[in-house]
C-alpha cells in the first residue's frame, strides 16, 4: 500500500515543504492542499512543481479539494465549475490523477432524493469538466449533521448512479466514525470506485461533538481502524492510503516531525491489519 501525506496534517507548511517533508519521511504520494498550490503558482511555474516532485521522488495523487459542490446558487456554481476547470487542469498537467470534491450542507426542507438527484447532476456535469484534462473526481462524504452526504452507503449509491469512469470515492475514518457509516456498506462498493483512502484517529467523544480539530495521529484514539483496514482488504483495496489529520496542535510543531510521527503510526496501525487478517 502505498501511503501520502495530505497538506492539511501539515496545514501551516507550504507546498514545498510538504513535499520535503513527504520525500524526508519516506512517504510515496502527496495529496496536494489547494490553497498552498496557489501561493506556490504565485512565485513558481508548473515546471517548477514538476521539478520539485520530481526531486523528491514524490507523486502528486490528488489536490484536496472543491469544498460544498452541491446546493450551490447559480453564480456560486458557475464558480464551483471554473474552480473545477483550473484544478483539473493543474492536475492534468502535473500528472495528479485525482481532485477531491465535496459535496454542500443539506437544505432545509431537502430529502435524501433530492440530495442523490442533485449529487449526480454535479458529480455529471464537473466529471465531464475533468475528464477534458484526463482526471478523476473523488468524492468525500462528510460524517458531520449538516452535510448532505454523510456516510459511505448514500455517496457509493450516489457515484454508482453518475456510472462515469472518473467519478470515484473517498473514504476517510473520521467521516466514516462521525456519520455512523456501516463495515458492511465497505462490502458494498466496488473497491477500484474507492479512489483514496484518508486515514486519521479521534478523541472519545461523543460523535455529534467531534469535530476535525479532534484527529489524532491513526491508532492514537478510538475510530475502528483496524476493522475498517480489514474491511477494505477483504474487498481487494490496497493501493494507498493518506494521513489526513486537521489537527492545530500538530500544524504548530515542524512538519518534518509530523510528516514522520504521521507515516510511523500509519505503518503501525497498517501492520494490525496482517495480525487480524492472518488468522
Ligand atoms: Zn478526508
Amino acid at each position: 500500500m502505498k501511503i501520502a501525506l495530505n497538506g492539511a496534517t501539515t496545514m501551516h507548511a507550504n507546498l514545498a515543504t510538504d513535499i520535503e517533508a513527504a520525500s524526508v519521511a519516506g512517504y510515496d504520494l502527496l495529496e496536494i492542499w489547494a490553497p498552498k498550490l496557489r501561493a506556490f503558482l504565485k512565485a513558481n511555474t508548473l515546471q517548477d512543481l514538476k521539478q520539485l516532485l520530481w526531486d523528491n521522488r514524490i507523486e502528486p495523487y490528488s489536490i484536496n479539494s472543491i469544498e460544498h459542490v452541491t446546493f450551490r446558487n447559480t453564480d456560486e456554481y458557475e464558480r464551483i465549475k471554473l474552480e473545477c476547470s483550473e484544478l483539473t487542469s493543474i492536475a492534468g498537467e502535473i500528472g495528479c490523477p485525482h481532485v477531491v470534491v465535496v459535496p454542500g450542507k443539506l437544505p432545509p426542507g431537502k430529502g435524501k432524493d433530492d440530495v442523490v438527484v442533485e449529487s449526480v447532476r454535479v458529480l455529471d456535469e464537473l466529471g465531464k469538466i475533468a475528464a477534458k484534462n484526463g482526471v478523476s473526481l473523488a468524492f468525500e462524504f462528510l460524517g458531520q449533521t449538516d452535510c448532505s452526504v454523510q456516510t459511505l452507503e448514500l455517496a457509493s449509491e450516489i457515484v454508482n448512479a453518475v456510472g462515469s469512469e472518473n467519478i470515484g470515492l473517498v473514504l476517510d475514518t473520521f467521516h466514516f466514525y462521525a456519520g455512523n457509516s456501516t463495515l458492511e456498506s465497505i462490502q458494498e462498493i466496488d473497491p477500484k470506485k474507492l479512489f483514496i483512502f484518508h486515514i486519521n484517529d479521534a478523541e472519545n467523544l461523543e460523535r455529534e461533538q467531534l469535530t476535525d480539530a479532534n484527529r489524532l495521529y491513526p491508532g492514537k484514539g478510538i475510530l475502528p481502524l483496524k476493522e475498517i483496514i480489514v474491511a477494505l482488504k477483504n474487498i481487494g483495496y490496497d493501493w494507498m492510503v493518506s494521513v489526513e489529520i486537521f489537527r492545530p496542535e500538530y500544524w504548530e510543531m515542524n512538519a518534518f516531525e509530523v510528516a514522520r510521527k504521521a507515516r510511523d503510526a500509519t505503518i503501525e496501525v497498517l501492520n494490525l491489519k496482517t495480525g487480524s487478517a492472518g488468522q
